[in-house]
């Protein structure tokens, strides 16, 4: 089986999810593809789906992108795979502010019942890494790097935790959803990718 993972190119780091993502089906030795989506029929088309990190108020505030906002709802809603990591994250979240303006008032696709934070680790924090355990992925000491990275502050009932750092989540999953708000696609493990990728084949198994 074949999976097509779609890297939505509205904005933000697009490439290095690309790159990701060919190297984590090679790792897990499934064929497929990654390409860029921005067109309704391309998210249409895809068998997974990244929204990647950047700034989430550009991504959410195009109104060029109205109509790909909803085919991603869609497709999320019913039960595609997605992985959005960073402002991907903030994006696909239920509730957002930011800690120093408070509420941005930034439409999202709230899919995911997380509240964030934005730009949760202020300014003297900008970027950082840190060694965290994912256990439900089977990773310890895995390299997350975090940049201008929002926090999660509140998790629905159905929201899984699988990574804290400071006991805050960093990495969560909602059935086939998953966030970070990190860059897994900076990291040299592709673990998440391919967890993803796990997902993708599931869905199309069924
Ligand atoms: N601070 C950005 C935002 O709130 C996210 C930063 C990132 O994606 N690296 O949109």
């Amino acid at each position: 089986m074949e999976v097509t993972v779609g890297v939505a190119s509205f904005q933000g780091d697009v490439e290095e999810h690309l790159s990701a993502t060919r190297e984590a089906l090679k790792r897990v030795n499934v064929g497929g593809r990654a390409v860029t989506v921005k067109l309704p029929e391309e998210i249409e088309a895809a068998d997974a789906l990244i929204v990647p990190g950047g700034e989430s108020t550009v991504m959410g505030r195009l109104s060029s992108h109205t109509k790909a906002l909803d085919a991603l709802r869609r497709k999320i809603l019913a039960g595609t795979p997605v992985l959005g990591t960073c402002a991907g994250l903030i994006l696909l979240a239920k509730r957002v502010y930011d800690r120093v303006v408070g509420e941005t008032g930034q439409s999202t696709l709230g899919v995911l019942d997380i509240l964030v934070e934005r730009n949760t680790y202020g300014r003297q924090r900008d970027s950082f890494e840190a060694l965290i355990d994912i256990p439900a992925l089977g990773l310890r000491e895995y390299r997350a790097v975090f940049i201008r990275a929002p926090g999660i502050i509140e998790t629905g009932e159905n929201v899984e935790v699988l990574a804290t750092l400071s006991g805050r989540p960093v990495a969560v999953r909602q059935r086939s959803i998953l966030g970070t708000t990190f860059h897994p696609e900076l990291s040299e493990s592709t673990a998440i990718h391919e967890e993803l990728i796990r997902l993708a084949l599931l869905q199309k198994s069924r």
